[in-house]
């Protein structure tokens, strides 16, 4: 089914645009997948109890016909071609990529939740998102 997705792109350690650079062109080059749109990057603070430095986020909206499911298993795959290395929840990392919302589709299972629970949490993806759905046409 096609759907419109939202991924927030966020990284802390190392060269941040470089990942996030590499990260927007393994997105584009997925299957069944175009993208509508991005935001501008944006640095915010670490979330969680952890110690570590700014993060540098965008979002961007594509449309594909990946189930959430696929789509994730497709984020892991960029994830650990950025080299990030799984160590703690919420610490630092090359890459992180978090699916936020599909328009059309919610998923409860443990591996994933759509929309993202932490979404109603975060301003600065409320407001991502907002841009990105006023930015679009049709
Ligand atoms: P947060 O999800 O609060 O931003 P995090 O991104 O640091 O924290 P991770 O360690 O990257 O958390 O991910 C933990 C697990 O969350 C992933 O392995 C994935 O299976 C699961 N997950 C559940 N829902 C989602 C989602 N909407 N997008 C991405 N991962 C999700
Ligand atoms: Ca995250
Ligand atoms: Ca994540």
């Amino acid at each position: 089914m096609k759907d419109v997705a939202y991924i927030a792109l966020g990284s802390n350690l190392g060269q941040r645009e470089v990942f996030l650079a590499q990260a927007r062109r393994a997105i584009a080059a997925l299957g069944k997948t175009r993208v509508l749109g991005q935001t501008d990057a944006e640095e915010t603070a670490p979330i969680g109890p952890i110690a570590q430095g700014p993060y540098l986020n965008q979002m961007i909206a594509i449309e594909t016909e990946l189930s959430p499911q696929d789509l994730l298993a497709e984020l892991k795959r960029i994830e650990a071609d950025a080299g990030r290395v799984r160590t703690t929840r919420w610490g630092p990392r090359t890459l992180d990529l978090d699916i936020v919302l599909f328009e059309n589709q919610a998923v409860h299972e443990p591996g994933l939740t759509v929309p993202h629970p932490e979404l109603s949490n975060r301003d600065f993806w409320l407001r991502e998102l907002a841009a990105l759905r006023s930015s679009r046409v049709g």
